[in-house]
């Protein structure tokens, strides 16, 4: 039995204690924060997350605690026009296998931990366990936590987001990239919303320098409101009030149902929103990253999570339980995520560049239907979003996990010895 070290239990190391669990590993999950406390805030899942949930046995529940938006719309923020949109009902659930649909973050992370119940003889969950320092020798890698105690094991996975500690003591390769974009958050009664935006959509408002992104959480109860614009800002974590007269002059352009629904909020939460190019290689030896430590990625197309949880069913599968070839296991696994990784990566910021056009790119962007390029572009925005296409493909990659097709023509499984099923 392997012995795994996870480093974070945000929804990427959760997710990868589970699917390791599943294979036969025993793992130890170190979470610096002594209370699981997620920002309230939403998050969009898309059909890829909905096919890992499924491989972990928890489909079901994250259905019952997520709400089912019955479109994607995409709406020019000054006029109000829409420019594109996807259904979300039979024919989209046809065309992917699974399901679009947003939740509250608290209740995803309340899933995934009381899953951790179900391997109670193989998962241990430190709390207030913070790891400074990782070594690493033939026999297997050692831990440091910050009040000096030492942690022995086969493997480590950091999972520990966007300023990963473990990523510095692999490639100490600086600070992750500023993207000059800022994102405030909140949540909503619906009662507070007004009318124009109390839809079942997960509406995408995009105007000069700053775009909006709104959707119902829990039942419809709750409205999930997160927007973003132009910045030099610079700090880490969501520990930041946001200053709403700053928010009003990035969205003065906005129409008045924007700018009402932005007025509602009494107390917004900050988010310096920053990315790193892709790089080539995040495993040295019997030490690796997932997740936002890995590739982190602008939220542009709702796909940062989505690829954590997708990590973790792969680095299962190479791993497949077996002590004796973790570091070919996690070279399997860093050659069989970077493509895809990268390549939303890349997609995010291009999609940024998207919403948040100026001149003449907003006015090519605007619906022209009897121009097909910019119905092209209208197709390739959708497929970006739903992060299952590459841009100017309808049909998506063999490899994606979150279509039945994908699933059909390669199983998301690591030819290098580790085997396909979790
Ligand atoms: C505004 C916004 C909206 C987004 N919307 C979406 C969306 O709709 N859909 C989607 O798929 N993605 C979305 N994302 C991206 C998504 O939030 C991240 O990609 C995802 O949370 C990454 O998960 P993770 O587990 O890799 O890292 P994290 O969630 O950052 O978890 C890392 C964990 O590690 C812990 N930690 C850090 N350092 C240490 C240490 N030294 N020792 C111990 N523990 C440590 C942290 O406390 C934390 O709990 C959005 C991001 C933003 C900013």
């Amino acid at each position: 039995m392997v012995s795994v070290h996870i480093v974070g239990a945000g929804i990427g190391g959760l997710s990868a204690a589970l699917a390791l669990a599943a294979k036969g590993s025993q793992v130890s999950i170190h979470e610096r924060a002594s209370k699981l406390t997620e920002v309230g805030a939403g998050i969009q899942l898309g059909p890829n997350a909905f096919r890992a949930f499924e491989l972990l046995g928890i489909q079901q529940e994250m259905e019952r605690i997520a709400f089912a938006p019955d479109a994607l719309v995409l709406l020019d923020s000054p006029s109000g026009v829409e420019i594109c949109r996807q259904e979300l009902g039979e024919p989209f659930f046809q065309r992917f296998g699974y399901p679009y649909r947003v939740g509250y973050r608290a209740d995803v992370h309340a899933v995934l931990l009381q899953a951790l119940g179900r391997y109670r003889d193989q998962i241990t969950l430190h709390l207030g366990s913070e790891i400074r320092g990782v070594h690493q020798d033939a026999q297997g890698v050692t831990l440091t936590d910050a009040s000096g105690q030492s942690l022995h094991g086969d493997a480590l996975i950091g999972a520990d987001g966007l300023w990963s500690a473990v990523r510095t003591a692999l490639w100490a390769d600086g600070p992750p990239r500023v993207s000059g974009h800022i994102a405030f958050r909140a949540v909503l009664p619906v009662e507070a919303v007004p009318p124009a935006l109390l839809t079942d959509q997960v509406q995408v408002w995009v105007g000069p320098d700053h775009h909006l992104v709104c959707y119902k959480l829990r039942a419809g109860a709750l409205f999930n409101v997160v927007a973003i614009f132009h910045s030099s800002r610079s700090v880490q974590g969501w520990d930041h009030t946001g200053d709403p007269s700053e928010l009003a002059r990035a969205f003065e352009s906005a129409c008045p149902a924007v700018q009402q629904l932005l007025q509602q909020v009494d107390a917004w939460r900050m988010w310096v929103l920053c990315d790193r190019n892709p790089t080539p290689q995040w495993s040295v030896g019997r030490v690796t990253l997932l997740g936002d430590a890995a590739h982190p990625t602008l939220p542009y197309l709702a796909q940062g999570a989505c690829m954590a949880i997708e990590d973790a069913i792969t680095l299962a599968q190479c791993l497949d339980g077996r002590p004796d070839r973790v570091a070919a296991a996690f070279e399997a696994f860093e050659r069989l995520r970077q493509p895809r990784t990268a390549h939303v990566q890349e997609a995010s910021r291009q999609m940024g560049a998207i919403n948040h056009a100026t001149g003449a790119a907003r006015e090519a962007r605007k619906p022209q239907p009897c121009r097909p390029r910019s119905a092209r572009l209208r197709v390739d925005c959708v497929a970006l979003r739903l992060g299952a296409a590459r841009p100017g493909r309808s049909v998506p990659d063999a490899g994606v996990l979150g279509t039945r097709r994908a699933r059909a023509v390669n199983p998301p499984s690591c030819p290098e010895g580790g085997s396909g099923s979790l």
